[in-house]
């Protein structure tokens, strides 16, 4: 057996690399993600039906042992790499032991779309510029533009609606991750997520969602809706390019805003993403936005890991925006529109973003003082922001 369960306590960081296949490796990349798109469905009706109808669990390996009978029936999975095919599997049970731990989604079938992705938990090279891959015999042509730092463990290949291929690679440089850095107020941000901002941080600094974006998003939109009507192939290429552009740009910005944020700081806190919220926006504009913040929070956490730093989340619940920052009172009047407000309490004026980043980083450090507290209800909230204010906590130490 040779399929891999990567644990991330180690240093393991992934290049991503265009590669350049010829007519041939192209039909055979997209030959694989087909497979392993037809594998992976397969397994999760197997494991639902194994559930619903006889109340057992199929494990990953009951299923992988199958996949020899399957290509019997199905001859043409045989042209794959078979790990590929048993990576899909482990995938698939993944998502589904995921979804009965936490919060995740059930996992879906997988459709056919534009784009494509397949694993190769083994046997990956990298030499004289192209890429070494089982069934790929004669190497794909790589444009390595950055050495790769470490052991390979594994690579996955996939392609764009723009009929672009790329690898991804995840090595291993055999160092531990470095020690977490302790949880201090003086050291630690808020940041509070929004639509017309990108992110207000509790100290005051702003970072905008870049007009590029909207302009873009507009031609966009312009575009998708000339696809609904003539169904073109020039306008759905054109829409796709715009859009894999519209993507960088964004990824691009949010690696900016991330690398500043964990460079400056020891502890970031955040609040648990607001999905209700992010349904209640029809605007594509919106949507978008908020599509980057779960990459934004995916990479908050993984550079903190690399850095030994902290990402402290809070949750839903908790009242950031209706809380007043200097004395604690909930103002529960608060509408959506209501950019400024004067607390009634301590009649300060309060900047809605401004004010929700600083409860944000209040109501994170007052979690890690006292862990698995839960409040009952907003009520009981005031009495202790009003004592945890950063100024009241600035040499507090704990974790
Ligand atoms: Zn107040």
């Amino acid at each position: 057996m040779s399929v891999k369960v990567l644990k991330f306590n180690q240093m393991l960081k992934s290049y991503k690399y265009r590669i350049y296949p010829t007519k041939p490796q192209r039909e055979l990349i997209r030959k694989h993600c087909g497979c392993v798109r037809f594998v992976y469905n397969l397994a999760l009706e197997a494991k639902k039906v194994a559930y619903d109808s006889y109340k057992s669990n199929l494990t990953a390996y009951d299923i992988i042992k199958q996949l020899p009978d399957l290509k019997e029936g199905a001859p043409w999975l045989k042209e794959c790499n078979s790990q590929s095919l048993q990576q899909s599997i482990v995938n698939m049970d993944t998502a589904y032991t995921n979804f009965f731990k936490g919060p995740s989604r059930f996992p879906k079938f997988k459709k056919k779309t534009g784009k494509g992705s397949f694993n190769i938990p083994q046997n990956v090279k990298v030499k004289d510029g192209k890429l070494s891959i089982p069934k790929f015999k004669e190497g794909i042509k790589t444009n390595m533009h950055r050495c790769i730092d470490g052991v390979i463990k594994q690579a996955t290949v996939s392609y764009t609606p723009t009929d672009k291929y790329f690898v991804s690679i995840l090595c291993d440089n055999g160092k531990a991750l470095p020690a977490q850095s302790p949880i201090i107020s003086s050291t630690a941000i808020g940041i509070d997520l929004g639509i017309k901002n990108f992110a207000i941080t509790s100290n005051g600094q702003t970072f905008a969602n870049p007009k590029y974006l909207r302009k873009s998003e507009k031609k966009l939109k312009y575009y998708q809706s000339k696809f609904s009507r003539y169904k073109g192939k020039r306008t759905k290429h054109r829409a796709a390019t715009l859009y894999e552009y519209v993507a960088n740009q964004r990824k691009d910005n949010l690696h900016k805003v991330s690398n500043k944020l964990i460079g400056e700081n020891q502890t970031v806190c955040i609040e648990t993403l607001k999905v209700n919220n992010m349904l209640k926006n029809h605007c594509l504009a919106k949507s978008i936005g908020d599509a980057g913040w779960g990459m934004f929070v995916e990479m908050l956490e993984y550079k903190a890991n690399w850095y030994g730093k902290n990402v402290v989340k809070i949750g839903t619940f908790e009242p950031s925006s209706k809380t007043c920052s200097k004395c604690g009172q909930v103002n529960k009047e608060l509408t959506l529109k209501d950019r400024e407000w004067d607390c009634k309490v301590c009649s300060s004026t309060l900047d809605r973003d401004l004010n929700a980043s600083i409860n944000i980083k209040n109501f994170a450090l007052k979690k890690h003082v006292c862990p698995g507290r839960i409040l009952k209800n907003q009520g009981e909230l005031p009495a202790l922001v009003g004592v945890l204010t950063p100024e009241a906590h600035t040499s507090l130490v704990c974790g």
